[in-house]
């Protein structure tokens, strides 16, 4: 007997999201079954559910933010138990035997990760489902502790936002000292500034929106940098130790690299596509700059992430939104008109359509 499932999904990638019933498998022995509270809205759950990276499978039941608590376990769990509040990611499952994922960095699985959502289960070879859900079945190794510090709305981005901009600032070794600049002022990129603070760098934002400088200077930023003025640009050329560069769409790399400093890193996490225009070699040569990126974290990087939080008091900015909601929200990020994640009250899924 499998669990039916009320959520939303895309049936293509032209078609909203909507009302969609689906099943998912009995819990294995080592699985957690989490009753979704919350699930925040990443641009990356419209880019799949508008098939823009061409590999979406439908139907698709986006989110990869997910908070929920344990409401039954697999007989092998050990770490959860029933009542706890946990939290998913974007990953529910790694070869667990490659490289990567022997250094903890499943997303780089060698084998490929399994994704929480438009992926397929390396076990029984089925569809994945996200968020945008009533309840999920994970692997124990997936699921990472929420701690009673931290406020589980506000918990949920954190799970895909939070410890995108939180591995490669660490990866990077950003600290005291470090001249930390972040592109865009979306969901990423808003949490790169708290953590580039945090972690006690002097943050910039690059924005190509006018009006964003109050925001960015009580989210982290000790300088803000309008993208759109080359004279402003100009001002900052060779400044910048390290880049977190979270803007969803290509864009000229080129003029965010003169303001690197010698050895400086450009770390893209936004666009996947290639980069148009390309980047100039003579930018990353007169520099021995470096272009790179970096996807999410490992699970344990993502509980450090988390507990570091809980510690400082760190979580996301956020603006609760029914699951009816859904398509409108979409809309409203297209246009970075959110402040500065979208959240779903899965409770919502009891109203009607
Ligand atoms: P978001 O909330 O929409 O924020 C993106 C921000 O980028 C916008 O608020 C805007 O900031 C800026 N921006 C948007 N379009 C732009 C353009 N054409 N040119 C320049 N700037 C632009 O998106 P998000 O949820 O933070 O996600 C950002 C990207 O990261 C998405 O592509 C998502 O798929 C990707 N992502 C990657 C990973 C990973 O593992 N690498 C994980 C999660 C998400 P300003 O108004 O301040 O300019
Ligand atoms: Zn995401």
């Amino acid at each position: 007997m499998s669990l039916s499932i009320r959520g939303y999904a895309a049936q293509s990638a032209t078609t909203p999201v909507a009302p969609h019933t689906f099943e998912r498998r009995d819990p294995r022995p080592d699985d957690v079954v989490i009753d979704i509270l919350y699930c925040g809205v990443c641009h990356s759950d419209l880019h799949q559910a508008r098939n823009e990276w061409h590999n979406s499978l439908y139907p698709m039941v986006p989110g990869h933010e997910i908070i929920g608590r344990v409401s039954a376990v697999g007989a092998e769990v050990g770490k959860f138990k029933v009542g706890d509040m946990v939290g998913v990611g974007c990953m529910v499952d790694s070869c667990q035997h490659c490289s990567s994922c022997a250094q903890g960095l499943e997303q780089y699985c060698l084998e490929g990760a399994s994704w929480t959502y438009n992926g397929t289960d390396r076990r029984d070879g089925l569809p994945t489902f996200g968020g945008y859900s009533e309840r999920i079945v994970v692997s124990d190794k997936f699921v990472v502790t929420i701690s009673d510090k931290l406020d589980p709305k506000s918990a949920a981005p954190l799970l895909c936002a939070g410890i995108t901009t939180w591995s490669p600032l660490r990866h990077w070794k950003i600290g005291k000292g470090s001249k930390v600049a972040v592109v865009g002022l979306g969901g990423l990129g808003h949490m790169g500034l708290k953590f580039a603070k945090a972690l006690g760098a002097d943050v910039t934002l690059f924005t190509r929106s006018p009006g964003k400088e109050s925001e960015a200077r009580r989210l982290g930023a000790d300088h803000v940098v309008l993208s759109t003025d080359p004279a402003q640009m100009k001002a900052v050329a060779g400044r910048f130790d390290f880049i977190l560069d979270t803007v969803p769409n290509p864009h000229d790399l080129n003029p965010y690299l003169a303001t690197l400093v010698l050895d400086g890193v450009h770390c893209l996490v936004g666009q996947l596509q290639p980069l148009d225009p390309p980047v100039s070699a003579g930018a990353v040569i007169s520099g021995r700059r470096t272009v790179t990126g970096s996807a999410i974290g490992g699970i344990a990087e993502t509980q450090e992430m988390l507990d570091f939080c809980a510690e400082h008091g760190i979580s996301s900015d956020i603006e609760m939104i029914d699951i009816q909601d859904i398509n409108q929200a979409y809309e409203r990020m297209l246009k970075s008109d959110v402040r500065y994640r979208f959240v779903i009250d899965l409770a919502s899924l009891d109203k009607p359509a």
